[in-house]
């Protein structure tokens, strides 16, 4: 922690929303992102004042004028991590300081206030330990508490400018394991009409525009019989970026594992660069550069392509099985389970993120 936090989340507002059965019964069955915990995190930001009025309250609908920025020009962004509790009972979040920047980052690109790393931990901190009964037990089937920090333009005002006014919130979520029956490779369609980002544009950012304009290539990828959508470049169609929330992998035979680079339109995931660190540990060879279409059509064909694999904090690993394309598709890595790299790299990192390993590196708050 770099400066210590100017802001004090105090807790403002109690409640049990949840009863001690109810509770248990979420946590025995999480799935994702449908149950929160009983309370949340709010500050505000007024242009001129600076942050304030930083407390933890109960969960529950937000006050918002129907004016407000945010739903009219969506200035908006936000981050996703988890907690695991460890098997003594102790609850870790990973690398948050690498979210930190990331919404440092992304606030900067959406002409949104800048939040001070302390500050941004310290809400983590204030609302874990306020709601530290809704971390589940990591040590069986891997569950989490995912925590969703957000920041938007509250101001009701419908002048197109950055908002005089901006909410702070955090709110978090009980996760289950994203595959209860083990690693289940996805089928992913090569999106040849939408683009999730250009050059120049928001890409590299987390906010709310870019996943609402990976959307049609999402319906359109089911339309296929695929599970997600992977992204082209926007200039010439025809580099990797990646997929509407994931970052790509490409493992060739030779040990090389490769990812596509930061282009400035594609998200620079904390799963991306552990993984990238973890690599050579795993004797394997990371490289980032940009990768054809053409280059994993015909590596998967020839077999010097042996996996493929998408990665993020929701899912971990995920294996991709097929890449389908408009006229024709190719096997991409074994079918019906994960290959060996996806699967090792998947085991390294939870190893590390539930309390199984060592954690060396200091990834663990
Ligand atoms: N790309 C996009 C577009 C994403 O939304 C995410 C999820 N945050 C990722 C990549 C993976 O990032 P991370 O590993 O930090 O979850």
């Amino acid at each position: 922690m770099s400066t210590s936090s100017t802001l004090s989340f105090t807790v403002t507002e109690r409640t049990d929303r949840a009863s001690e059965a109810d509770r248990a019964a979420v946590l025995a069955n999480p799935g994702f992102g449908q149950r929160f915990t009983d309370h949340m995190v709010l500050a505000t930001w007024r242009k001129g004042e600076g942050w304030g009025d930083a407390r933890v309250t109960a969960y529950g609908p937000l006050q918002l004028e129907p004016s407000a920025a945010v739903l009219h020009y969506a200035q908006e962004i936000f981050e996703g991590m988890k907690a695991y509790r460890h098997a003594d009972g102790s609850v870790w979040t990973f690398r948050p300081e690498a979210n930190a920047a990331r919404f440092a980052r992304s606030a900067h690109r959406l002409a949104l206030p800048a939040m001070e790393e302390a500050d941004f931990l310290g809400s983590l901190r204030a609302l874990v330990e306020t709601d530290i009964d809704w971390v589940p037990d990591a040590t069986t089937g891997e569950s989490s508490l995912y925590l969703r920090p957000f920041m938007f333009a509250s101001e009701a005002f419908l002048g197109v400018r950055p908002a005089n006014e901006v909410t702070y919130c955090l709110i978090a979520s009980p996760a289950g394991s994203y595959f209860a029956s083990g690693l289940k490779p996805v089928s992913l369609w090569i999106s040849e009409h939408y683009s999730r980002a250009g050059v120049g544009g928001t890409g590299a950012a987390k906010c709310g525009g870019n996943y609402a304009a990976s959307l049609a290539a999402q319906i359109e990828a089911a339309e296929h019989g695929c599970d997600q959508s992977v992204f082209l470049d926007s200039l010439e169609q025809k580099y990797i970026e990646e997929l509407g929330g994931m970052n790509v992998f490409l493992v060739y035979r030779d040990g090389r594992l490769v990812t596509p680079e930061l282009s400035g339109s594609i998200l620079e995931g904390v799963t991306r660069s552990s993984i990238l660190e973890l690599a050579k540990d795993l004797d394997l060879e990371p490289e980032e550069r940009r990768i054809s279409l053409e280059e994993w059509r015909a590596g998967a064909e020839s077999g010097e392509i042996t996996e493929a694999f998408a990665c993020g904090t929701a899912a971990v690993v995920t294996p991709v099985g097929r890449l389908v394309w408009n006229g024709g598709e190719v096997r991409t890595g074994p079918q019906g389970e994960g290959g060996e790299v996806a699967t090792k790299i998947r085991e390294a990192l939870l190893d590390i993120q539930t309390g199984r390993t060592e954690d060396t590196r200091g990834w663990l708050t």
